[in-house]
């Protein structure tokens, strides 16, 4: 049985006003949401304050970034060790808008992959298709070479401990969600392809779904057999919003 899993990836938004009255309306929205793991991922500017904010909550932190060297002379770099100094536990990795908008190509994600699980961080990695690659037919193999590259440079024992958010790139951001049978299909694709490598791995990993979910159609998303959360962008700003996709987790 895998514990749903619900990340709020706030981009970059936010400001310490903003941020301290989602706080408190995320502990005391999650009060009675044990069913679900909850985590949020805040800018790195405010990693500390929310750290701590959170502190006699169940809710974690994660970082949306993390570089790949431990530390030195890489100017506007954050590295795994700091975020584990902060009280984070998960980093988001590989997200389309770094791939696409700062270069992060498979290697260097799989690199980062590496640099968060030696420190403990728990990656959560995404992958995903854009628009033309789906309407090409190539969603399996974009999404397998996404993971594979992972699995050359870490191992497939590196998914013990992380997580996998399939998030196509034509939902990000545009309001366009898959279909529940179109985001089962690509997930059940990526259990069996882990699957092949590692039954028990592949069993237990959780995957969650990323593209414009929210309330409206969290259910029926979450419903789906090898949908095992969201990561959850637009909506995570909104209090309402983000505990409902909670709440709709802790019911599946
Ligand atoms: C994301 O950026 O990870 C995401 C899923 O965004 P949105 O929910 O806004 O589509």
């Amino acid at each position: 049985m895998r514990k749903p899993l619900v990340a709020g990836n706030w981009k970059m938004n936010g400001s310490r006003t903003s941020i301290q009255a989602l706080i408190e309306g995320i502990i005391s929205g999650a009060t009675d949401l044990e069913g679900a793991d909850i985590v949020v991922c805040p800018p790195f500017v405010f990693l500390s304050e929310v750290v701590q904010a959170l502190a006699h909550s169940r809710i974690a932190v994660g970082a949306q970034n993390v570089a790949i060297p431990e530390q030195g002379a890489f100017t506007g770099e954050v590295s795994a060790s700091m975020l584990k100094d902060v009280g984070c536990e998960y980093v988001i990795i590989g997200h389309s808008e770094r791939r696409a908008l700062y270069g992060e190509s498979d290697e260097i994600i799989a690199e980062k992959f590496a640099s968060a699980l030696a420190l403990g961080l728990t990656p959560i990695l995404c992958v995903g298709e854009s628009l033309e690659e789906r309407e090409a037919g190539t969603t399996e193999n974009v999404v397998e070479r996404q993971l594979a590259s992972i699995i050359q440079y870490n191992g497939i024992a590196a998914f013990s401990n992380a997580v996998i958010a399939y998030e196509p790139v034509w939902a990000i951001g545009t309001g366009k969600t898959a279909t529940p049978h179109q985001a089962q299909e690509v997930h059940a694709f990526i259990r069996q392809l882990l699957n092949i490598q590692n039954a028990s791995i592949a069993a237990k990993i959780r995957i969650l779904y990323g593209g414009s979910m929210k309330s409206a159609n969290a259910t029926e998303l979450l419903a789906q057999g090898d949908i095992d959360g969201g990561l959850i962008g637009g909506a995570s700003l909104s209090r309402d919003d983000f505990i409902a996709i909670c709440s709709a987790a802790t019911k599946v």
